[in-house]
């Protein structure tokens, strides 16, 4: 964190993080046996596994990277929590027309009671987008500037199960060795009732002019833990996907607790987000949106996004 008036130093992040594995060190396609899930613990005698399981969710954009170690039982626990992440994220794969496994999703909001004809929809055809407002409030046209505001009106979500989502992803990309330090972090992801230490937030940053048809994600460690007086998270997930920068931290490990310092102040370092389009757009400004993962319980939110748009068709009435 920096202090008021202090100038942030750009590269900060890099001094403290080193890149430990990314989805860009996977092969496409390619699929390793199965020989235990690293999630449950079973082998090929207690478990089965016949489904594809992917690193990253197809509701992020469609791809082909896979995981090994990883049993249908456990893919069934995490398909759960993809169901609230896809819920959250909906809107920026709907408007981009990013392809998930189904096609581009259509965004619906919720009813805010019974009545179906409130419901907003967004859809996806061949670069067009149609919006069909439930709610006057919920889209606004400013014509002589070419803009468009759309409330998105979220179906109701569990932050917690979304920071699962991820944490299954980073844990995925951990290197198998220091799976030793991590078994309560699997047992966690499988338990309902499991608690965890855990730093409560996750960053967003939205960027224009660039996006990602497939996600990517990459796990970074803290080169150190402690210094003299400040800590630092060991892990951190930066997941790339549709036009947004998602970052978050692991869970502390046991290898974390045994160095403890009681003193030192924990120190969250971001990834910024503009080395992703730095010759690609002329965004000038990058809005961090803090997201608070510990509520255990579903949430309702809204999202207003705009957009410049170049033309607009009306149906014939
Ligand atoms: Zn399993």
């Amino acid at each position: 964190m920096y202090k008021n008036k202090e100038v942030p130093d750009p590269i900060s992040f890099w001094k403290k993080y080193s890149l430990l594995n990314s989805s860009k060190f996977f092969e496409k396609g390619s699929k390793d046996e199965k020989t235990y899930c690293r999630f449950c613990k079973k082998s090929p005698g207690e478990t089965t596994f016949n489904e594809i399981t992917h690193l990253l969710p197809e509701l992020l954009g469609r791809n082909q990277i896979y995981t090994s170690q990883e049993c249908d039982k456990c893919n069934h626990v995490f398909s759960d929590y993809e169901s609230h992440l896809a819920t959250f994220v909906r809107p920026f794969l709907t408007m981009l027309g990013i392809q998930g496994k189904r096609g581009v999703p259509i965004f619906q909001s919720r009813s805010d009671g019974r009545n179906q004809d409130l419901v907003t929809k967004v859809l996806y055809s061949e670069g067009k987008r149609s919006v069909f407002a439930g709610k006057d409030s919920d889209v606004k046209i400013d014509y002589d500037n070419h803009q468009l505001s759309i409330l998105f009106r979220h179906p109701p979500f569990v932050p917690l199960k979304i920071y699962k989502a991820l944490v299954k992803i980073g844990m995925s990309l951990m290197p198998v060795e220091f799976d030793v330090y991590c078994n309560h972090i699997y047992k966690w992801l499988l338990s309902a009732e499991d608690n965890i230490d855990f730093i409560n937030y996750g960053f967003m940053t939205t960027l224009n002019g660039v996006y990602w048809r497939e996600p990517g994600a990459d796990l970074y460690q803290a080169n150190h833990i402690y210094t003299k007086k400040e800590a630092f998270p060991e892990y951190t997930l930066v997941l790339r996907f549709a036009n947004q920068v998602f970052q978050i931290y692991l869970p502390f490990t046991d290898l974390r607790k045994s160095g403890h310092k009681p003193h030192s102040t924990l120190m969250i370092e971001l990834l910024p987000a503009v080395v992703y389009n730095i010759f690609k757009s002329n965004q000038q400004t990058y809005t961090i949106k803090p997201f608070e993962f510990g509520r255990d319980y579903k949430v309702l939110q809204n999202r207003r996004l705009d957009f410049s748009f170049g033309g607009i068709e009306y149906p014939l009435p």
